[in-house]
């Protein structure tokens, strides 16, 4: 099988490099091998909320010289301010021409709220998710937090506890549900997305509303955990319009529907254009001649091995298996790529539990234009995208899907700029 481009890895900066090379026409095949850090994710994006001297980032774009100087192996430094600005707004317009509905801009950080009722930085969210411009007072009036009896991952106490601390009028209520009774006879079924299973259907609204409609009398505003729409948001606009209220959702603990949304989104923007997915496969080989890879063998292939010009691995941090660690060793499992400078053992952790974690920053090492090398040596067609770049710490940061969705686009735009100087070669010879 023979591709212009093979992707290892289908999380987030694997598929928005592969939506990308789609677009301009390239063939591209991604295989990924599980789920990806979305399916855990707020389903908010972060693209740089903190520098790494702890200060507050409120307007990211602007602060990519401070981002430099403190950071210079920083994937943003190692692009230029001016890359990062161009690929940011390429993001945003590719994010919303798949067909997600965020709110927010590069030009300045928003607030949204967390499922404990707190305040958090971002750069874009889900439509659906309570958000506050920097210094604005948000009002919504009462609001109501409405939790759902048996469903854990969800306190509306706290939450609304939370919410009255920050300022705002909010009251806990909890509705039954009968028809998550089935649910409740295993609480390890009691998630997130099994319980949207039961409430998107048609047939099951009437219920819901009856059961929500008379505690939310007082409110104005309702806020419920996401556990509703998962394939689409046509459910929780039909909740709203029957409730009459606005309502909004707050992530969940994983599996977050949000995050799986905007997985799903994407996904299919990606087979729209003609992309080829392998769910459920892994990469188990990469072979190279020279400085070059010339194909890729997967578990579920065997012995027909991926081909292409081009590669890209984009296969997350340890979370997902992209990086290993091992008591006394870190290493990259695919290749055995170089990485950033890991320091002694002793020095991978910091005692201060929510300080910066060193370990956070550790993964590939790369060369200028983000391609991979190996022994000191640079491998000319592989580029590496995402949660394996070293160099970064995307929690203290707050630039985890920046950084994915901006390498992975830096990827596939080198990519293309290789078959652009293939085709005007080409065309030289044929004059
Ligand atoms: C739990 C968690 C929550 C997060 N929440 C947020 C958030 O709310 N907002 C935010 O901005 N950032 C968040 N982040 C940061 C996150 O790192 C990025 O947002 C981003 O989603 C990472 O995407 P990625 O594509 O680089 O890697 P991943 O999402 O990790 O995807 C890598 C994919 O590669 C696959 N893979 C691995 N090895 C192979 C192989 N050999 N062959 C084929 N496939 C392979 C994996 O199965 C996986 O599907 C979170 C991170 C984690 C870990």
């Amino acid at each position: 099988m023979k591709y212009d481009a093979v992707v290892m890895g289908g999380g987030l900066a694997g598929l928005m490099c592969g939506i990308r090379l789609t677009q301009s026409g390239l063939s591209c095949a991604i295989v990924s091998a599980g789920q990806n850090a979305l399916h855990f994710s707020s389903g908010s994006l972060d693209l740089l909320t903190h520098l790494p001297d702890g200060q507050v980032v409120e307007k990211p774009l602007d602060a990519l010289d401070k981002l430099s100087e403190q950071s210079p192996e920083h994937p943003y430094s190692r692009l230029g301010k001016l890359s990062v600005i161009k690929l940011t707004h390429l993001a945003e317009a590719l994010l919303q021409q798949s067909g997600m509905k965020l709110r927010g801009s590069s030009d300045e950080n928003h607030y949204r709220i967390t499922p404990l009722g707190h305040k958090r930085l971002t750069w874009l969210s889900p439509e659906s998710v309570p958000t506050a411009a920097l210094h604005s007072k948000m009002n919504m009036g009462n609001i109501a937090v409405v939790g759902i009896e048996g469903f854990l991952d969800f306190q509306p106490q706290m939450v609304s506890d939370e919410l009255q601390r920050e300022g705002f009028n909010a009251s806990p209520y909890y509705v039954h549900l009968p028809l998550l009774d089935r649910l409740r006879e295993n609480p390890s079924e009691f998630r997130a997305i099994n319980v949207a299973r039961w409430l998107d259907r048609p047939e099951n609204m009437a219920e819901i509303v009856a059961e929500i409609k008379p505690l939310i009398t007082d409110a104005e505003t309702i806020f419920m955990p996401a556990c509703i729409g998962l394939d689409t948001e046509q459910p929780l606009l039909e909740l709203q319009k029957q409730l009459g209220k606005p309502i909004y959702l707050l992530p969940t603990l994983p599996p977050s529907l949000l995050g799986i949304r905007l997985h799903e989104t994407l996904l299919r923007q990606f087979r729209r254009q003609g992309g080829i997915v392998m769910p459920g496969d892994k990469v188990t080989s990469v072979n190279c001649i020279g400085s070059r890879i010339e194909s890729v063998t997967t578990r579920n292939h065997g012995d027909i091995s991926l081909k292409a010009s081009q590669f890209v691995l984009a296969t997350g941090s340890f979370f997902n298996n992209g990086l290993v660690a091992e008591f006394d060793r870190v290493y990259e499992p695919l290749m055995h790529l170089d990485l950033c400078h890991i320091p002694e053992r002793a020095q991978w952790t910091n005692k201060a539990f929510f300080a910066s974690q060193p370990y956070m920053t550790f993964g590939v090492q790369t060369d200028e234009q983000l391609r991979a090398k190996k022994d000191g040596q640079t491998i000319e067609n592989l580029y590496v995208a995402g949660a394996v770049l070293g160099g970064f710490d995307p929690l203290t940061e707050g630039c985890g899907a920046g950084v994915s969705l901006i390498s992975g686009l830096h990827a596939a735009g080198e990519i293309m700029r290789y078959f652009e100087r293939q085709r005007a070669m080409q065309a030289e010879v044929a004059q």
